[in-house]
Parts: C-alpha cells; structure tokens; sequence
C-alpha cells in the first residue's frame, strides 16, 4: 500500500499515454501547440515496466488518457500488456471518442474495461467552436461503439466554458434521462499559458445546476450527494442516468484523492494543480534498478501535496492540460 504523509491511500494511476491530440479544444490547448519529440515519450516496454512497479507497490487502478490516447500508434496492443499485468484491478480511458468507431471493439477485446467520453454541446457549430477542429457526429458514433463493444457504463465529460456552452448544460444533462449513462459537467482549470483565459471564463457547479434545474426540474441527490470519485452525483425525476458536478475549483476534493499522474514523458505528478514532479523516465533510461526506482515513486508519494492552491491563485505554469492528462 502506498501511503502518502496524509495517510492517503494512493493507489490509483492516470497514465498519459500521448501528449499529442487530433482535436484543439480551446479549454485544454493552444491551437499551434508544439509537442514533445517522440523519443522523449515513453515506449511501449518502458510503459509496460513502469506499470508492473507501479503495481507492486499497491496501485490497482488505471486510467489512460492524453492528450487523446487513442492517437497513440499499437494502442490495442498496449492496452492488452496492460490488462495482463497482474494486479491492475481496473483498466479504463478518458477519450473524445473520434476513434472509438474503428477502435472501441478491438480495445474492450483487449481488456479495456470502460471509457469516459468528453462531449461538451450537442450543438454542431459550438462543438466545432470549442474543439477547434472537431466533428460531432464523429463523437455520437463512438459513443455508440463504446456502449455495443460493452465499455460500461458510460460515462461523459463536458468542461463548461462561459461564452461557448453554457447554454448546453441541460440539453447535455437531459440526456440522462433517455440513456444510462452518467453526463459530468467539469468546473475549467487552469494551466501555462491558457490560465488567463481559464480563469475568466469558469461556470461554477453551482451555476451550472441552477440552469438544469430551472430547465429540467429538479436534480435530487444520489447517496445522499456522496462523491462518487471526483463527481457528486444527483437525478433528475425519471432519469435513467444520473448528472455530476465536477467542482475542483470551487469545493475542491482533495482530503479524499487517492490518485497520481504518470506523464507521457515518464514524469510522476503527485497532484494535477501542483508542479511538483519525479522523473522516472530518465533514470529507467540510465539503468536504475528496480528498487531505486520504487524508491522514487515511494518518496514522490510521500511528498505528495496536501492540495490544490487555486483559492491563493497559484496556477501551476510548468504544463498545460493536454500535457498531464486530466
Ligand atoms: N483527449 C481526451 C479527452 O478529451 O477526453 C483525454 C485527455 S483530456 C486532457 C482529459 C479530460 O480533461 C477531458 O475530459 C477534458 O474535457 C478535461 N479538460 C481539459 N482541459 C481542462 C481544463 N482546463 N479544466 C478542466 N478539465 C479539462
Ligand atoms: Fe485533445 Fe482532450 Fe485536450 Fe480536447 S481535451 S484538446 S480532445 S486532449
């Protein structure tokens, strides 16, 4: 089991498989970003390693991410080393979805076992706005192929942008009641060089609730308005699914976070809004053995922040969101 100074039980892992992205939504990334060159990325045996430790050390849960994961060249065959190595419990990846038509059977036969889809609007024009370069109907069918491949359940991601689609909240949230799936709305946060626009344009939980509730009626809490993961989760009368609030900006979660982030660059993040990072990917590379390795994944989770600092307005600059994984 790793603990961290808190007592915290951190056991679970968002790996980012790619910095790269085939969208640019305006929330997550410059439009002319540059990425890393790839030999400075993880490869599929030192991700494969790095795993197994990760594993050993008491981490049994696994998500993938991005960047889009899915861009990653050998995915499926990635995912399936993933699966096979012993003690990963849960295996799951946050996606836009663009590629799950071609993608999603092959991933769940792999052993993929559930995705998290982002859509922010069912507006065409507005998805386009705020992916830059997306198409939604792209979107819609790989939702489609997640949920016949078996991906479940299904849950989907919408960041909420003032000025793009706020207005979406209840159309999106209405969808829970035709579909068992779980729409989360995500309060923006902000990162490097896209934090001043971040920052002016946040809708908080709060807001977003109120335009649901004054659409659709109202949203009762789910288990008595626990957190299920990062998301407080409530019903709409007659829903089917269920609609969160992902408030980490505004009622922060961090007393109950369990989780840790591996950068496509080889790099442990010990907290999404911290700077703070341990390479692991270099000194893999120089030969560091197994338990000076474990070592450093030990220390870093020790060392892990206690929080976020956004009430203090520390914004970490060192990595825009695309870059950690979400
Ligand atoms: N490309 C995949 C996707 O979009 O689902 C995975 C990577 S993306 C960085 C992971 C999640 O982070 C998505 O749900 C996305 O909406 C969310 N995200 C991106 N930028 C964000 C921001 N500034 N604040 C809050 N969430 C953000
Ligand atoms: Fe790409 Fe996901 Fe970032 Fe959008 S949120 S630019 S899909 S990594």
């Amino acid at each position: 089991m790793a603990l961290d100074r808190f007592g915290r039980n951190i056991h679970y892992l968002r790996i980012s498989l790619t910095d790269r992205c085939n969208l640019r939504c305006v929330y997550c990334m410059p439009e002319d970003i540059q990425f890393r060159p790839r030999a400075e990325l993880m490869q599929d045996d030192e991700l494969l390693y790095l795993l197994r430790l990760f594993t050993e050390l008491g981490f049994d849960k696994f998500r993938l991410t991005g960047g889009e994961p899915t861009v990653r060249a050998n995915v499926v065959e990635l995912v399936r080393g993933m699966a096979h190595t012993p003690g990963v419990r849960s295996l799951s990846m946050t996606t836009n979805a663009l590629l799950l038509r071609q993608l999603a059977a092959p991933l769940a036969a792999a052993g993929l076992q559930r995705v998290n889809v982002s859509i922010d609007t069912l507006n065409p024009a507005r998805f386009k706005r705020l992916t830059r370069w997306g198409a939604l109907p792209d979107v819609l069918d790989g939702i489609a192929a997640a949920e016949a491949a078996g991906l479940l359940p299904i849950k989907l991601n919408a960041v909420v942008v003032r000025g793009y689609n706020e207005d979406d909240v209840a159309p999106l949230a209405a969808l829970t009641r035709e579909h068992p799936w779980q729409m989360r709305f995500i309060e923006m946060m902000p990162f490097g060089g896209v934090a001043e626009f971040q920052q002016s344009q946040v809708v908080t939980a709060q807001q977003m609730r109120d335009r649901i509730e004054a659409a659709l009626g109202p949203l009762a809490p789910v288990d008595g308005g626990k957190l299920d993961g990062e998301a407080r989760l409530y019903r709409l009368a007659g829903g089917q699914g269920d609609v969160g609030f992902i408030s980490s900006v505004t009622e922060p979660f961090c007393a109950s976070c369990t989780r840790a982030r591996l950068t496509a660059d080889g790099k442990l993040r010990m907290c999404l809004l911290r700077e703070y990072e341990v390479d692991l990917l270099t000194p893999l590379r120089a030969g560091a053995t197994l338990d000076e390795l474990k070592g450093l994944i030990t220390e870093a989770v020790h060392r892990k922040p206690w929080g976020h600092g956004l009430a203090h307005n520390v914004v970490p600059m060192n990595r825009v969101m695309s870059e950690i994984g979400g």
